[in-house]
């Protein structure tokens, strides 16, 4: 992939380790400086220290994306440091407490699901409605939702997981209402599915790599002007919703 010809700036949510790691340092080899969002001050700092050493151009960002204050504070951090933000990365997510690898419907905990969307959409929501200011400022910017085919109400993959797959597939709905209001304007909004990757979440018992996964977020985020909007895409193409 070509290098950006400017300095870019990309803020990846959950960047300290697995797909989100793999994505900032995909976007950092191909010239974005990197913002990276985690949670915990050392997880992040860490992760900050291996993209460096990859010749990666990155600072931290203090993100926890359940949390109003802690967003907010992260706009700031990333207007003081890079003034605008020309990509988003929404790849923070939790697949929630399981009973024997399932959430069941039929006993689901209400608690579970409130938790699980508190991360996997309302944060989403919370970091985009933070940075679409600073989003606003660049040429070209694009937002990319990281989702899952098992949000997918036509595929219905994986285990039954009432609290996570439905998390997606309301991430997926809310990326078409994002690229609606967005529309006429140079935000580019997509969502994307990693496939099914060895990270801590499979607990390291999937087939694809974290760059495998990162590879459709970094084509998302670097898409042409022309590019497709409120479309859901994994690397063979579109994803049916
Ligand atoms: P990991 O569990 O390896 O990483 C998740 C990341 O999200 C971690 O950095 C974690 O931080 C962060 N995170 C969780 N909650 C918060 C929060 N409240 N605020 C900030 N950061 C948070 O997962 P993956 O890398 O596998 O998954 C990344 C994304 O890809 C997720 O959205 C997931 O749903 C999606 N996905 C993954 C698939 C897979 O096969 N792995 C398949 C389909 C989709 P911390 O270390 O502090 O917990």
């Amino acid at each position: 992939m070509d290098r950006v010809n400017d300095t870019k700036t990309a803020l990846v949510t959950g960047a300290n380790k697995g797909i989100g790691f793999a994505i900032a340092q995909g976007l950092g080899a191909i010239g974005f400086t990197v913002a990276v969002g985690a949670r915990d001050d050392a997880r992040r700092a860490d992760a900050v220290e291996h993209l460096h050493a990859a010749g990666v151009d990155a600072f931290g960002v203090a993100l926890d994306v359940t949390s109003d204050d802690s967003v907010a504070a992260a706009a700031r951090t990333v207007e003081q440091t890079a003034g605008r933000l020309d990509v988003l990365v929404n790849n923070a997510g939790i697949s929630g407490r399981t009973d024997d690898g399932a959430q069941d419907p039929t006993t689901l905990d209400l608690d579970v699901v409130r938790t699980v969307l508190d991360t996997n959409v309302f944060g989403v929501v919370r970091v985009t409605n933070a940075m679409l200011p600073l989003l606003r400022r660049a040429h070209s910017p694009r937002i990319v939702n990281m989702s899952s085919d098992m949000g997918s109400l036509t595929r219905q993959t994986g285990p039954i997981l009432a609290a996570y797959a439905p998390s997606k597939s309301m991430l997926n709905s809310i990326t078409t209402q994002y690229a609606r209001r967005l529309a006429d304007t140079n935000v580019i909004v997509n969502a994307g599915c990693p496939g099914y990757v060895a990270t801590d979440f499979t607990g390291f018992n999937a087939p694809r790599t974290p760059e495998q996964g990162a590879a459709i977020a970094i084509r998302l985020a670097t898409l042409p002007d022309d590019g497709p909007r409120g479309a859901f895409f994994d690397e063979e193409g579109a994803v049916p919703w």
